[in-house]
């Protein structure tokens, strides 16, 4: 065991404080990672907050994790000391289900296990990366291509890797009109993602008031949500649309912008039930799903797309001490468009 430095949620209505965590030896497949930079994951401010559930505390959050490699175990084969790699929102799964043997262990039939405030394996609580290192089964730690900086790769390993298997699953590419709600983290990064595989992108957004941004970032057009204007001008437009929104919103009404066949795919995940109206629905054979992160061989091939495209997330990187400020800005929806954890700072 090793005792490390850490910022963690006490509960789910306090402010994150500093403190130490424990982790694991190193074991024969494990990897020792030394964290450089830790994503701030609207995900984790859900869970932190107790809005998926009750949780046990403390909690160190953080699952988009960017570091080097300092130790591996006896038996480790894909990763070396000195090795750039990451880490996203699961540690381990059952890898013997069907789904597991697909590589798409982010849908283990027994759950795979999250990156932090999980049972591990071995009955420990899995504690996140908003940290100074972590233990990890080496096959789930990916490589980052030497093209891509750490701070700038670490959302890719949640905010990435979620917009970028769905617009893949669903066949964004040229031809397509890809719609994009809500310009935060996963927004920012489906906008990137979908430009640099040919789409056409448009960006929903509740305001005009990051236009300028998202059309930078690779939106062909953009609007606001809050005009209502917008629902007619575009209605029967796109082919896909993902929706990144943190909360409940009208998804009928977003329906009815789907051409004939086309998905609404919610990678969004609001605490509250997103009620659907049928018409929506079934005047357009339209679907309406969902999608979660994606398996560890995709999210390597995101990382390889990431670096041949020479994209990254947008960030901001901040001191571990402004964690709780970020959190009320995320609130806000004033990220621009993602906090990124400086780990040095926990020291
Ligand atoms: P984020 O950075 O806070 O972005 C969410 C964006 O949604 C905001 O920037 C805002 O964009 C828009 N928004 C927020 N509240 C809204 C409201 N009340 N009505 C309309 N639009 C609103 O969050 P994120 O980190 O990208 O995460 C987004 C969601 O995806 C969260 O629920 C998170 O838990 C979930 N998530 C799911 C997965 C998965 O595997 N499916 C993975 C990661 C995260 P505008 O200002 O442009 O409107
Ligand atoms: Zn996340
Ligand atoms: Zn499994």
């Amino acid at each position: 065991m090793s005792t490390a430095k850490a910022y963690a949620a006490i509960s789910a209505t306090e402010p994150l404080v500093a403190t130490t965590i424990e982790r694991r030896s190193v074991g024969a497949h494990d990897v020792l990672i030394d964290i450089k930079f830790a994503g701030i994951c609207h995900s984790d401010i859900h869970t932190v907050r107790g809005e998926w559930g009750p949780q046990q505390y403390p909690l160190a959050p953080g699952h988009e994790i960017a570091g080097i490699v300092t130790e591996v175990g006896a038996e480790v084969t894909r990763h070396k000391v000195g090795d750039r790699v990451g880490v996203g929102c699961m540690v381990n799964s059952c890898r013997e289900c069907v789904n597991c043997k697909k590589g798409e262990e982010q849908y283990c039939l027994a759950g795979n296990v999250g990156t932090y405030g999980a049972v591990d394996r071995d009955g420990t609580i899995t504690q996140g990366g908003y940290s100074t290192h972590v233990v990890v089964t080496e096959d789930f730690v990916v490589n980052i291509p030497d093209g891509i900086e750490l701070d700038v790769a670490a959302p890719l390993l949640c905010a990435g890797i979620t917009t970028y298997s769905p617009l893949r699953h669903w066949g964004a590419g040229p031809g397509k009109k890809v719609a994009v709600v809500g310009l935060g983290g996963l927004g920012h990064m489906a906008v990137k993602l979908a430009h640099a595989m040919g789409a056409e992108v448009t960006v929903l957004s509740q305001s005009l008031k990051k236009q300028e941004d998202g059309l930078r970032l690779g939106a062909d057009d953009y609007y606001a949500t809050s005009n209502p204007e917008t629902f007619e001008k575009l209605a029967g437009t796109f082919d896909l649309i993902i929706n990144t929104v943190s909360a409940s919103i009208d998804i009928s009404s977003y329906l009815q912008l789907l051409a004939l066949d086309g998905a609404l795919v919610n990678v969004g995940a609001p605490a509250e039930p997103l009620p659907v109206n049928a018409f929506a629905l079934i005047g357009g054979r339209r679907s309406f799903a969902g999608s979660m992160i994606g398996g560890i061989r995709e999210t390597q091939e995101m990382l390889n797309f990431c670096a041949e495209h020479n994209l990254g997330a947008e960030v901001e990187v901040i001191p571990a001490e402004q964690i709780n400020e970020a959190y009320e800005r995320v609130m806000a929806s004033d990220v621009r468009y993602r906090f990124v954890i400086d780990t040095a700072t926990l020291n």
